[in-house]
């Protein structure tokens, strides 16, 4: 199931920032050992009662000029418009209400998005409650009164926020058609590749009705199969800042790898990999998506018979924390290898969605373990008593163990390991859980 998108929209000062933190908490999303991927706060996947949605902070860098306030607020209530399930608005009750919040109210009104609209350092009740009725004039909605900085109100902006949920994931999850993201830097070529699958295969323009966000998906079918693409490429931007295109860029990334089963990252051949394709190719791993690596533009680079080598030796160095992505040469342009990209395009959907029989997968173990004995620490030795897969989209293994101390990491590995040399399981993380059982 793909979560939830909800990002937070509002002008300068009004407490962005706090909020997102506040809410993030401890669970910023972007794993520590995920190298290439800082730690830029743009994204979080937040917990509330038992719902699981991904927070956006849509604010960029800080305007320098009142003129260009109304300007950068209104690209990112369009960037939330285009991205969101649900959008909150903050507002800021010391500075009351301004005429720049009453235009992008308009904006988000017409959007026809759940937007929860709280207004900011609401410290005391009873000292500014009085002021918070104002905001009723945004014609939004109730005003909901927080304190971001003292954590007073949350709870019931949170109630709010995930009551509006429910319905899309429901309508999403009985789609059966595998769902691919393209992703990648402005300009690799995500829009040709698209374009290209388009021109060569019927289509059927999406048909599920409404929202913005299904306007940029697209069925295909390909050899009597059916899939739906989710391009990123979205609207041309043309901002001048790079820190903000790039921010850009994420947001939408994370849009569409939550909602993809299987991402395509694509890398410019003619530009090599770079940071920013690490990044990228790091949201979809730390997410647990199926992952192909597309290195587009290969006709237009000079080749002899080491260049595939040499590519794919950097990849894999870069790119060291999933060695189990396939990487592929294609050109979008004069169609090189598309029908192969949808060859494994179906070997890692498969990949994402096998189970393995307990039995089995007991046996592999058993053989592991004789063959490398656990790590022990003063005179303990690990022990794993049982293995048994409990999901998929990645799949998912649980391992009960006498000590979880003494399962490290580097003993964990090696049982992924094992269990990939007799499945395979390419083009997918796996993912371990270990439990203690006394
Ligand atoms: P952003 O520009 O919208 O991201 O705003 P920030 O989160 O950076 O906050 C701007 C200022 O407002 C900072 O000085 C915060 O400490 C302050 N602030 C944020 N939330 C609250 C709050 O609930 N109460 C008060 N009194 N100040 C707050
Ligand atoms: P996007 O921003 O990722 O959607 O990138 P576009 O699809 O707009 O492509 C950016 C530029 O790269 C355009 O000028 C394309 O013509 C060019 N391009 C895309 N794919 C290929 C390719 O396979 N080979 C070559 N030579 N150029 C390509």
């Amino acid at each position: 199931m793909s979560k939830p998108i909800v990002a937070i929209v509002g002008r300068p000062n009004v407490g962005k920032s706090t909020l997102f933190n506040v809410l993030a908490g401890d669970t910023i999303s972007i794993v520590k050992d995920t190298p290439g991927v800082t730690r830029d706060r743009i994204y979080a996947d937040v917990t509330w009662l038992n719902m699981t949605f991904t927070l956006i902070d849509t604010g960029g860098i800080e305007p320098d000029s009142k003129d260009i306030i109304l300007s950068q607020m209104r690209e990112q209530a369009e960037i939330a418009i285009e991205t969101a399930d649900v959008i909150i608005f903050i507002t800021d009750v010391r500075q009351g209400l301004v005429d720049s919040d009453a235009k992008v109210a308009d904006m988000l009104r017409r959007s026809k998005k759940p937007v929860v609209l709280i207004v900011n350092k609401v410290d005391s009740f009873d000292k500014f409650m009085p002021d918070v009725y104002e905001f009723y004039n945004l014609g939004i909605g109730d005003p909901i009164p927080v304190s971001a900085a003292s954590r007073l109100g949350l709870g019931d902006m949170l109630d709010i926020v995930t009551s509006h949920f429910n319905q899309e994931d429901l309508a999403e999850e009985e789609d059966e058609r595998p769902r691919v993201a393209i992703v990648g830097k402005p300009n690799v070529g995500k829009s040709s590749l698209i374009n290209k699958i388009l021109g060569e295969k019927r289509l059927i323009v999406s048909d599920i009705a409404g929202t913005t966000r299904d306007a940029v998906d697209t069925g295909v079918i390909h050899q009597d199969k059916e899939y739906v693409f989710i391009d990123t490429a979205g609207l041309r931007r043309k901002n001048k800042i790079k820190e903000e295109l790039e921010r850009y860029s994420i947001i939408r990334t994370v849009a569409a790898v939550d909602r993809a089963d299987i991402v395509v990252v694509m890398i410019d051949a003619t530009e090599g990999i770079t940071e920013q394709d690490a990044k990228i190719a790091g949201i979809a791993h730390e997410r647990g998506k199926g992952i192909i690596i597309a290195v587009n533009k290969w006709d237009a680079i000079v080749k002899d018979d080491k260049t595939i080598y040499e590519y794919t030796k950097k990849i894999k160095d870069v790119l060291a924390y999933m060695p189990y992505a396939e990487i592929m040469f294609i050109s979008a342009e004069t169609g090189q290898r598309l029908p192969k990209l949808f060859e494994q395009i179906d070997v890692v959907i498969q990949n994402q969605t096998l189970r393995i029989a307990t039995g089995v997968l007991n046996e592999i173990v058993a053989e592991a373990v004789a063959l490398q004995q656990p790590p022990s620490d003063k005179g303990k030795r690990l022990k794993i008593y049982y293995i048994t897969q409990v999901a998929v989209k990645p799949p998912t293994f649980v391992l009960f163990v006498n000590d979880k101390e003494l399962m490290h990491f580097s003993y964990t590995r090696y049982i992924e390991n094992r269990i990939r040399e007799a499945f395979g399981f390419k083009g997918t993380s796996l993912k371990f859980i270990v439990r203690e059982r006394k």
